[in-house]
């Protein structure tokens, strides 16, 4: 014989397949002995076994829940159908995940007009018997039978509007006998039949009713919605009555164990006295805050704090728990995990740590990537935003959400901005004359390019919200519009960004509230004792690096020195540099750069704090500074004091076909020594004062881009030492250093073990690894990658989620090779996938010493990387 009934008392929690979420939490709540009113459950097995077995409940299963009954019986002293003392019971349904769609509850079943003068005459309340009465009716015609409740609920406001009355709650016992004679009237016309006076075949029909409406087309949608397996199947609970509605001294209620939207400690929730349970929900008459009930009834306030506290620390959750109080008992009729915001998930899990309710392992396991990145940035009201729909999407680069004018130059939004406004730059894509317009916009969107383009990491590393490679998007920066489709977004067009979801909104979105900012320095220090792969920093700028230090970095990976060069004047200089037409003129902006440089080396040294610093040698793709057209190489020649000609010239002839492959990196190194070596010095001399003046232990880390051959890098290497080594006897000082190079062309991965034989350490660049390992270019691959995965080719962008099977062997590879010639050797990633969660695994394969971010991924990163030494990824 199969067991398709359980007492509360039978099962535990473990059993959710079985009885459900809700039948599984009354009989843990039975087992530890708290006050739940009685009752059984008929399993989801009986439910499948239902609705492929022709939709009828077997003889089998009817009688287990005929035994069922009468144990309940014997428990409560009560029968169904008993002239003196009925047993009234609810039925729910309860799967294993709750399912809004499905038919959920049925209350006062067991009623008929036999035993409602039962209850009225226990209760000596006519009115409260009567008004159960036709609720049972009621719930039974609409969710058991399939009527409409406004057939019902209109009976009630016209026998209002008849008799001058606002609120249910002034009608009289006679008002509901009338309308229970009506709604009976309603039984016969709609359905021409009779409400079935006998509780057993109240109780089958619900029953069925709540198997059937497992494949409702409401319940079917919402599975496919969410993902939930058709083949699970509802339980059924069927529970003894308790009512909230008995008079002044009863009531009901849910509270969550702790504030849901803020996480703060203590019961969140409200109650109504004299009502039942849909009357919370119903919002007919206002319920009280659960503090309220401390004046009302301080001991069953107290009884249900002391429950929620003791479930809480039970199920290791904050709980959502639903209660009544039937004259003056407190029961609990329902617990289940609560839903609660990203900023009240964190806030929970570190206070329940701290409390000693959840160990650092788990606290570690169950923070949750989508809940940090929420808690770090704004975020759009959540409610706010569900009634929006955007009009354009793209890749979510850098998350927060902001709202703000549109403008399409760098100078008009800063000229926007100085006029008070909040704006979104949106470019076709940005470059480094872009810098200022970016850092003073509340957004950037770009039509074109992909994670790695110029805005998405440099808006990234500002923390500022991003959009990037938009398709849809045709900017016509010349005309200050754009369209999406027919739509068209002109300078002052308000648009609301949301970074971490890439979609865009016309007009504001209101802002959620700031509550408490994360303890970040709490999670970081136990972050920090478990992750295996310490994480650095991709950061130049004084305050990116204390953002990225204040978000946890041990250090810096990436210094980008290029990036220093994208302020105004900055970039001017490096333009003269670029477009000397001599070594002697070279020189000359060199020794004024060298002081700039050596500056910022200082302040990078200081904000870093004797953290270790890796400082990359200029990688431009000189596409990025070059002037962009005629009218740009006017204004340079101006301001460089040059003539037109001259500087068009010396543009055109350094124009690529393909920059990205062209004169950049360690190429550029090699043509023209002298730039690193200025390089060189300035980081050296900058190490050198900085330990003087902070007393920070500083061994600089120089890196070299863009190598293909060790004798390559040996070249420059030597170049660089020279300088150095001049420099540090002209001084009459010493310094440790360490120069290592980026590994991010395949040949050098091949070619590993000869390179290094010179370098003192490796960086995988997976940016440029990514775009020649795959042969897609790193700012155009957008429209081929959404196809790839449109199509399902790709599973995930490889620019943003490591390509194990190509990019990652080639690592794989170069490490084997290198750490054969020196098993000492240092290795890190700086690539924008190596932060990305769904690559953590395979860099502990690696067996990589650090990978190295933008500041805002830090925090995700670390988590990722804690989690995965927790669960044990690696056994
Ligand atoms: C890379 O190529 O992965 C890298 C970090 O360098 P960049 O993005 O500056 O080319
Ligand atoms: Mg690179």
């Amino acid at each position: 014989m199969n067991r398709w009934v359980y007492l509360f008392s039978e099962g535990s929690k473990e059993q959710r397949d079985l009885l459900g979420g809700k039948g599984a939490n009354l009989a843990e709540m039975t087992k530890l002995g708290l006050p739940v009113p009685t009752g059984f459950t008929v399993t989801t097995e009986a439910c499948l076994y239902y609705l492929n077995h022709g939709d009828q409940l077997t003889d089998e299963v009817k009688n287990q829940v005929m035994t069922a009954v009468e144990q309940l019986s014997v428990k409560t002293g009560k029968k169904f159908g008993d002239l003196n003392n009925p047993l009234l019971v609810s039925v729910r349904s309860g799967s294993k995940f709750s399912m809004p769609g499905m038919m959920d509850t049925v209350l006062n079943l067991g009623l008929n007009d036999q035993t409602v003068a039962a209850l009225a005459s226990n209760s000596q309340n006519e009115r409260f018997a009567y008004d159960c009465y036709r609720r049972l009716l009621q719930m039974f015609g609409n969710v058991v039978l399939g009527l409409d409740n406004s057939i019902f609920e209109s009976r009630i406001t016209a026998l209002k509007k008849e008799n001058g009355l606002s609120f249910d709650n002034e009608l009289t016992a006679d008002h509901w006998k009338q309308i229970v004679s009506e709604y009976k009237g309603i039984y016969r016309e709609e359905l021409q039949r009779e409400f079935p006076q006998d509780p057993i075949e109240q109780l089958y029909l619900a029953i069925e009713a709540v198997f059937g409406s497992w494949n409702n087309a409401r319940a079917k949608t919402y599975r496919r919605l969410h993902g939930i397996s058709d083949d699970l199947g509802t339980a059924v609970n069927i529970q003894e009555m308790v009512f909230g509605n008995f008079g002044e001294t009863s009531g009901t209620g849910v509270v969550f164990s702790r504030n849901p939207s803020l996480g703060d400690p203590g019961l969140f929730g409200e109650y109504l006295i004299n009502a039942q349970g849909e009357d919370v929900v119903a919002g007919v008459r206002t319920p009280k805050p659960i503090q309220v009930l401390a004046e009302d009834m301080p001991e069953q306030f107290n009884q249900l704090k002391a429950i929620c506290e003791n479930l809480e620390t039970h199920y290791q959750d904050m709980q959502d728990v639903e209660f009544t109080i039937e004259r003056e008992k407190l029961f609990i009729l329902q617990t289940r995990s609560g839903k609660r915001t990203s900023k009240a998930a964190l806030r929970i899990l570190l206070d329940f740590f701290n409390e000693g309710i959840i160990s650092e392992e788990a606290l570690v396991n169950r923070i949750e990537g989508k809940d940090l990145e929420a808690a770090l940035h704004p975020n759009f009201d959540e409610a706010a935003l569900k009634r929006r729909v955007s009009f354009l999407s793209g890749l979510a680069a850098s998350p927060g959400a902001a709202t703000g004018a549109a403008y399409f130059s760098a100078d008009a939004a800063t000229e926007a901005k100085a006029r008070g406004e909040r704006v979104v730059l949106v470019r076709e894509e940005t470059s480094p004359e872009d810098i200022e317009g970016i850092a003073i916009s509340e957004a950037v969107i770009t039509s074109r390019g992909g994670m790695t383009s110029h805005a998405a990491v440099v808006a990234r590393g500002m923390g500022i919200c991003s959009v990037v490679g938009c398709e849809r998007l045709t900017v016509m920066e010349n005309e200050n519009k754009a369209m999406v489709g027919d739509e068209m977004i002109e300078e002052g067009t308000v648009l609301s960004v949301d970074g971490s979801s890439g979609k865009v909104y016309f007009g504001e979105i209101p802002m959620e509230e700031v509550g408490h900012t994360v303890a970040l320095d709490e999670l970081h220090a136990i972050w920090d004792r478990h992750a295996a792969i310490k994480v650095r920093a991709n950061a130049e700028t004084p305050k990116d690096i204390e953002t990225g230090m204040a978000l946890g970095a041990v250090g810096i990976g990436l210094a980008r020195t290029e990036h220093m060069f994208f302020e105004k004047t900055r970039l001017l200089q490096f333009r003269r540099l670029i477009l000397a037409d001599s070594l002697a003129e070279r020189l000359e902006v060199l020794k004024e750069l060298k002081t700039v440089q050596k500056q910022d080396f200082k302040y990078m040294y200081e904000a870093a704090k004797g953290r270790p610093t890796t400082i990359r040698l200029l990688d431009p793709p000189l596409h990025e500074f070059l002037p962009k057209n005629a009218e740009e190489c006017r204004e340079v020649a101006k301001e460089l004091g040059k003539t037109f000609n001259e500087v068009k010239r010396k543009t055109d002839n350094l124009a690529e076909v393909n920059p990205m492959l062209g004169f950049r990196g360690l190429r550029l190194g090699v043509a023209y020594p002298e730039i690193y070596q200025m390089q060189a010095e300035a980081i050296i001399e900058a190490a050198c004062e900085v330990r003087e003046e902070q007393a920070f232990s500083i061994q600089p880390e120089i890196m070299i881009p863009f190598t293909i051959d060790a004798g390559e890098f040996a070249h420059v290497r030597q170049a660089i030492e020279e300088a150095i080594q001049k420099n540090l006897r002209h001084n009459q000082t010493t310094l440790d250093y360490q120069i290592g190079t980026m590994i991010e062309i395949p040949r050098a991965c091949f070619v590993a073990d000869q390179i290094a034989q010179y370098a003192d350490f490796f960086s995988f660049g997976t940016n440029d690894l990514t775009q020649m390992a795959l042969g897609l270019s790193r700012d155009d691959s957008p429209r081929i990658v959404t196809q790839y995965l449109d199509v399902g080719i790709f599973e995930d962008d490889p620019f943003q989620v490591l390509d194990k099977a190509g990019v990652g062997a080639l690592m794989k590879l170069a490490i084997e090779r290198g750490r054969k010639v020196n098993p000492q050797l240092k290795i890190g990633v700086c690539g924008e996938a190596a932060a990305h969660p769904k690559s953590i695994d395979f860099l502990y394969e690696l067996g990589i010493d650090y990978i190295s971010c933008s500041p805002f991924r830090i925090p995700q990163a670390k988590m990722t990387l804690a989690k995965a030494t927790v669960e044990n990824v690696l056994s």
